[in-house]
């Protein structure tokens, strides 16, 4: 088989913000560097982080500090964060939303007197979401696209799918990642020095969910095939407010933003019941995982409209300053025939993003020397639960911190190195499988996974359902590997990609349930209806998953509180009060 061979200093894998800041400050950290972004999308059009509605966590009006935005990111996170990581995460930034609005070009909204505006948003102690009404991911990638398309050094491989991570023969560092040209369908081996794994997670195998269709947790299963350590794989976000617009559409499970239940919007119940004062003190402001939870309850229990959701009200506000304040959403929701300023829209519970990934220190490096990993392909910031607005500041964050940090490695360690071909190999004939079998549903397997997913490794588990969900999974599995691509020619085969997808949905939801399996207490996203309690806090442990020989093992670490111990803070009771 022939595989064109390429060599960079830099590859980055993914277009997000993470993927761009890394290639941003890599160019700025040394500009004699040739840096590559392959991504699988479009550069600009691909990913989450243009799809960011609500805005971006940062402590930076009289009143907020990082120490309270911390402490929110530990006690949302249920203790379970790396502490180091997300003291970085808070602290770092505020530098970097200095550096979108002062070096690459974002505006965000602004108060009277010309601080930047933060709103609310749910499970936080400040109103600290700095925002560009509600599409401020469409505000941060254009701009950060502007500036990478200025820079000649930044070369990029638009609707590249990465495959394989390749070790060196000695198996010691990373020597490159296998490509497929979409739409050629023929693969490049891309040598490189320091590999950025960007590809942004994407929980896309839950019946409904948010993320863009391009993701579908390649990275993670790329990591997990080289055997690197996954953290916190049971922890899937789920979106109380997904858009419910019938069975058909791709519009439904796409996330209505959380500033509506932050502005004072409504959850009913298909009796018209506001439900959330039967769950929880802070109503539909309580975090995320707490809402998503009544909900589905209430769904499970039968109090849904005709067709199986639920209601967000959000006229009591007055309709116009709905429109005002939520226009993306207003138009959205009209587009699919719902009238959100006035009337009532009707919701789901939806899967929105990946708290689980690899293992990774606060540099950004991981235990394979030359890869590095930032965003939500990374682990540890969010513990069980990430707040609304602290995603794309991870993204930011870590991106950037990656792009210091890959030059330094690389002027350490100069040089290629020499690539196990014998793996090259096994991953190109890997992933050319669908064309050694017959043409089959690749679709009807893949409505099978939405619905193991979604019922059974969901917002509300146990045992007995994890169970179920494994037995279904090895056998989606076995028969996504006896089918193939539904054509042969290799160029722009959509279907072949379906399918390639699929296996790495298959392959991280396995590691998602084995994780659920393991974790017998309950914390922020992940709820077992047979282990209903939290469990000591001050013994609390995160899971990790490791594969090797095929076979995934999960195992326990204790977390490290380097920063603050459970049953303290570090505000001062004065300041914990306000
Ligand atoms: C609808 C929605 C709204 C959101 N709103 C907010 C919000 O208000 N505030 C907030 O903080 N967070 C929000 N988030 C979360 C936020 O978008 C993400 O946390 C963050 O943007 C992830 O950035 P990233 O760079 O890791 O990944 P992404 O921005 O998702 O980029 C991933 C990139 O990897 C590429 N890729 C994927 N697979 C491959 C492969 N095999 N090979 C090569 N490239 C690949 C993709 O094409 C894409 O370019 C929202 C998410 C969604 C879905």
């Amino acid at each position: 088989m022939t595989i064109e061979r390429i060599r960079t200093d830099i590859l980055i894998l993914g277009s997000g913000g993470a993927g761009l800041f890394a290639a941003l400050h890599a160019h700025a950290a040394e500009a004699s560097l040739d840096i590559i972004i392959a991504t699988k999308g479009l550069l600009g059009k691909c990913g989450c982080t243009r799809m960011v509605q609500g805005g971006y966590n940062v402590a930076l009006n009289p009143g907020d500090s990082v120490e309270r935005h911390f402490m929110d990111t530990i006690e949302g996170g249920k203790w379970l964060p790396h502490q180091e990581l997300a003291w970085t995460l808070v602290t770092k930034a505020i530098e970097r939303v200095t550096e979108l609005e002062n070096e690459i070009g974002c505006f965000f909204d602004r108060n009277r007197d010309g601080t930047l505006h933060g709103k609310a948003f749910a499970g936080q102690t400040f109103d600290r979401t700095v925002h560009k009404g509600d599409l401020t991911g469409i505000e941060i990638i254009n701009r950060l696209m502007e500036q990478v398309c200025a820079r000649p050094g930044i070369r990029r491989l638009e609707e590249h799918r990465a495959v394989g991570l390749i070790p060196s023969k000695d198996g010691g560092s990373m020597a490159g990642v296998l490509l497929i040209d979409i739409r050629t369908g023929e693969f490049q081996f891309v040598e490189a020095k320091a590999v950025l794994l960007a590809t942004g997670g994407g929980p896309t195998m839950y019946r409904y969910h948010t993320p863009s269709g391009d993701k579908s947790m390649d990275g993670l299963a790329m990591a997990l095939r080289r055997g690197l350590r996954l953290r916190d794989m049971e922890m899937v976000q789920f979106h109380p407010t997904g858009l419910y617009a019938g069975p058909d559409t791709r519009m439904t499970g796409t996330v209505l933003e959380e500033g509506l239940r932050g502005a004072g919007g409504h959850l009913l119940n298909g009796g018209m019941h506001r439900f959330m004062s039967d769950y929880d003190a802070h109503l539909e402001r309580a975090t995320r995982d707490v809402v998503s939870r009544a909900m589905y309850a209430e769904m499970r229990a039968g109090r849904t409209t005709k067709n199986g959701g639920l209601y967000i009200k959000m006229g009591h506000l007055g309709p116009d300053k709905v429109r005002k304040q939520f226009k993306g959403m207003v138009e959205r929701c009209d587009d699919c025939g719902f009238d959100l300023a006035g009337g009532l829209v009707e919701v789901v519970p939806t899967a929105h993003y990946f708290m689980g990934g690899v293992v990774c220190n606060v540099d950004t490096s991981t235990d394979f020397p030359g890869l590095f990993v930032a965003g939500e392909d990374a682990s540890g910031m969010h513990g069980a639960n990430r707040l609304g607005g602290n995603g794309v500041a991870n993204s930011t964050v870590f991106g950037g911190i990656a792009g210091e940090v890959m030059p330094q490695w690389i002027a350490a360690n100069p040089g290629h190195s020499v690539p196990d071909e014998a793996v090259l190999d096994a991953e190109a004939a890997r992933a050319l499988h669908p064309f050694t079998a017959k043409p089959g549903d690749i679709n009807r397997l893949r409505e099978r996974l939405l619905d193991v997913m979604w019922n059974d490794v969901g917002v509300i588990r146990d045992r007995t359902g994890l169970h179920r969900g494994l037995s279904a999974l090895d056998e989606i599995e076995a028969e996504l590997l006896a089918i193939g691509a539904a054509d042969s020619n290799r160029a722009f085969n959509m279907n072949w990609h379906d399918w390639l997808n699929l296996r790495s949905l298959v392959e991280t939801s396995r590691v998602i349930t084995l994780a659920a399996r393991r974790r017998e207490n309950s914390r922020g996203a992940h709820f077992r209806d047979d282990f209903p309690e939290p469990g000591d806090l001050a013994s609390s442990t995160f899971t990790v998953a490791c594969q090797q020989d095929g076979r995934v093992a999960i195992t326990d670490e204790p977390v490290l509180f380097t920063i603050v111990r459970p049953g303290h803070s570090l505000l001062s009771d004065k300041a914990a009060a306000e």
